[in-house]
């Protein structure tokens, strides 16, 4: 099966940990490879190797040429529809209101042809005013280029359970969430995120640890983001061959497939599919299932999902093998 024809939906992608390695390198000359790209020991490291693209995403020039340069790569990987994820907040550095930095992105991604939104994330260790700042900014943009909101950053040092009342003002104003849990902490973590109303759980891999907690997912139709090659690069799996996605599709969870940070884990979603092929004997109907899971759990509305489901199982019939 080829991979790269495959049509692809993409729920977890970083603007930050997706900007192009040849334009960081253009707009500051010193960068070394390594500085941006590679695995790390712990999640805590791997997120050291954002502080460089977010030195050049701080003007709208650049954030507007950075999102533009993202859909046209999610295009070419076959991506039909993104949610693209970043903390509009991180970015106000040389002087831009958090509605600009919005703003520019949505400028770029539109000079594509491609269906995308954003997702907003909200920082754990950021301040309360900053975060509650990102949840107004989400409900201002809500059905016009923003889709839902996140919470992203140090899981091991700051607890999921302390957001929790930002998400409280979310659901009270129907703004759809994820929220990055159980990557580099337990099950906990992702017990909390569920008991905050998440449906979808940003990577949520951990959960094989406590069978309550599986078996919780599972019960509660919850949608792990899963992002294998992510996973090895921040130590939260040792080795893709153990990795746990396949298992967790098999037992019934609703997983999908997802790159996180196409730079800093120097991979794509067709790469992904060819090393879960590789290394689990994947099949292609499992792929098949994991797309129209994350189409029937995007954040889309009812009807733009059934005509994107439409979309895919158009473009699937017609892929050649
Ligand atoms: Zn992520």
């Amino acid at each position: 099966m080829k991979t790269e024809n495959m049509p692809k939906i993409e729920l977890h992608v970083h603007l930050d940990g997706s900007v192009r390695p040849e334009t960081i390198m253009e707009l500051l000359p010193n960068t070394k490879e390594e500085d941006i790209k590679g695995a790390s020991e712990n999640l805590k490291d791997y997120l050291k190797k954002f502080d460089i693209p977010l030195k050049i995403m701080q003007t709208k020039e650049n954030l507007e040429r950075i999102a533009k340069e993202l859909a046209e790569d999610l295009k070419k990987d076959n991506v039909i529809y993104a949610e693209i994820r970043f903390a509009p907040m991180k970015h106000l550095e040389e002087g831009l209101t958090p509605n600009e930095v919005v703003d520019s992105v949505l400028n770029g991604l539109k000079k594509v042809d491609i269906k995308t939104n954003l997702i907003l994330c909200l920082m754990r260790g950021a301040d309360f005013s900053s975060n509650l700042e990102v949840v107004n900014l989400a409900l201002k943009y809500l059905d016009n280029g923003v889709c839902g909101l996140d919470l992203a950053g140090d899981e091991s040092t700051y607890k999921t359970r302390d957001y929790k009342e930002f998400f409280e003002i979310a659901k009270d104003n129907d703004i759809p969430f994820t929220i990055h849990a159980g990557e580099a902490a337990g099950v906990e973590s992702i017990n909390a995120a569920i008991d905050m109303g998440a449906k979808r759980i940003g990577h949520g891999i951990s959960c094989l640890e406590d069978k309550d907690t599986l078996k919780r997912i599972i019960d509660e139709k919850i949608v792990l983001e899963v992002c294998p090659t992510s996973n090895t690069h921040t130590g939260a799996v040792l080795k893709y061959q153990k990795h746990p996605i396949y298992n967790l599709y098999k037992k019934g969870v609703l997983v999908t497939v997802n790159t996180d940070n196409r730079t800093v884990s120097d991979i794509t979603l067709t790469k992904e599919y060819s090393k879960l092929i590789e290394n689990f004997g994947i099949l292609k109907e499992a792929f098949i299932n994991m797309n129209k899971t994350a189409i029937k759990n995007s954040f889309l509305k009812q009807m733009e999902k059934a005509d994107l489901l439409e979309k895919y199982e158009e473009i699937e019939n017609n892929t050649l093998e």
